[in-house]
């Protein structure tokens, strides 16, 4: 139960819309946010997890959808952020009853928010939505799905925009790069960065993609993960969970650039800036790892999808990178903090 008013919760930020679903029949349980439609419907995935309580579920859904918001308006898409987050319940099943009557939810905003995969929320289940929704992103039979070959793609041309101002060469072939994570996401960036000649340390909790790796990618060092971030290499790249870096975290760092596909890298905006000090150049999370999305709504252009408009917008998140990096110099602020500046000039249709 929330115990304090919704917009004093420091995610809040404005956003246009909280809404709270509860079915009593299926049990399903959680929210639907939207934090901003100035450039369009609301974009974003709904995740279905275990949550400490309402207030835990409330505060991850308004932080991502904020991120989202962001993340439309610098990949240049005419979206703007929202997410979903179903509560789970042991004891009730996420069968396709609890699924339809997700998607009826959806239907109730009529537009304004379309959504598809996220934690715990497969394939398999956007199947289900889409049949009773029309506002499913990532349908399993059509091209736009969140393949995360587009995120690995975007993570990668971000990578190169870092290289260039960092080495004046954005030439992978003899940098060193430590990746976190060989999730679907990490392992695509980990395979395009190795056919690239990348020296490549990894480290994966999963031992099956530890071996797929090292069998796919002979020349791969693995190392524990309690120690991937403290390598010495060009390049840093978290690609498995967020929050990763604190005051500790960042002091362990041996890396120049920073450049993956988590979420929420930084625990704070106070960590942005910590970064900036070290010398250390960040590529902000949501502007690297955007092909998903660019991806997803692609299927919704009203000429159809185009692989080929799809690469454009991914190659230009290189382009976006080195504006970020150009911006910070020139303002002598951290990247984190320019991203979220450009991001907002599209939004609010101001002046950087
Ligand atoms: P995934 O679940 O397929 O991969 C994450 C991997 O990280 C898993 O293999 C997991 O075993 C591993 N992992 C977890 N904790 C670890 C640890 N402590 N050390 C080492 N490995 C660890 O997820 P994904 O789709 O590859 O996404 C990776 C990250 O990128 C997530 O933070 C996700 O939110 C973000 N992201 C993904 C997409 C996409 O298109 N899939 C888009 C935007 C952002």
């Amino acid at each position: 139960m929330l115990n304090k008013n919704i917009e004093k919760l420091p995610e809040f930020d404005g956003h246009e819309l909280v809404s709270f679903f509860y079915d009593e029949k299926t049990g399903l349980r959680g929210f639907i946010v939207i934090h901003n439609t100035n450039l369009g419907p609301a974009a974003g995935g709904t995740r279905y997890r275990n949550y400490k309580s309402e207030e835990d579920a409330l505060r991850d859904v308004l932080n991502v959808s904020r991120a989202m918001t962001y993340k439309c308006a610098l990949a240049g898409l005419p979206y703007g952020g929202g997410k979903g987050a179903i509560i789970k319940d042991d004891k009730k099943p996420k069968n396709k009853l609890y699924l339809e009557t997700y998607a009826k939810k959806i239907n109730l905003l009529n537009g304004s928010f379309f959504t598809g995969e996220d934690v715990g929320i497969s394939v398999e289940d956007v199947k289900i939505l889409a049949q009773k929704s029309k506002f499913i992103l990532g349908k399993p039979d059509s091209l736009g799905d969140p393949s995360p070959w587009a995120t690995a793609l975007g993570v990668f041309y971000a990578i190169k925009a870092a290289l260039k101002e960092v080495f004046g060469s954005e030439e992978i072939k003899g940098r060193t790069f430590a990746i976190k994570g060989l999730g679907k996401v990490g392992f695509d960036l980990c395979r395009l960065l190795y056919e690239e000649g990348g020296d490549i340390t990894a480290a994966e909790i999963n031992l099956d993609a530890v071996k797929l790796a090292q069998k796919k990618f002979p020349k791969i060092k693995i190392v524990r993960p309690e120690n991937i971030h403290k390598e010495k290499v060009d390049v840093y790249s978290p690609c498995a969970m967020g929050n990763e870096f604190n005051a500790k975290t960042i002091k362990e760092l041996r890396c120049q650039i920073v450049c993956g596909s988590a979420n929420d890298q930084l625990v704070s905006m106070r960590d942005g800036e910590t970064l900036y000090k070290k010398n250390i150049l960040y590529i902000p999370d949501y502007l690297a790892n955007a092909g998903g999305v660019i991806n997803a709504v692609s299927e919704l252009d009203k000429s159809g999808y185009s692989r080929e408009k799809v690469l454009e917008k991914l190659k230009n998140i290189q382009n976006t990178a080195a504006r970020v990096i150009e911006l910070s110099k020139k303002k002598k602020k951290p990247t984190s903090l320019i991203a979220d500046e450009l991001a907002e000039s599209i939004i609010y249709d101001k002046k950087i």
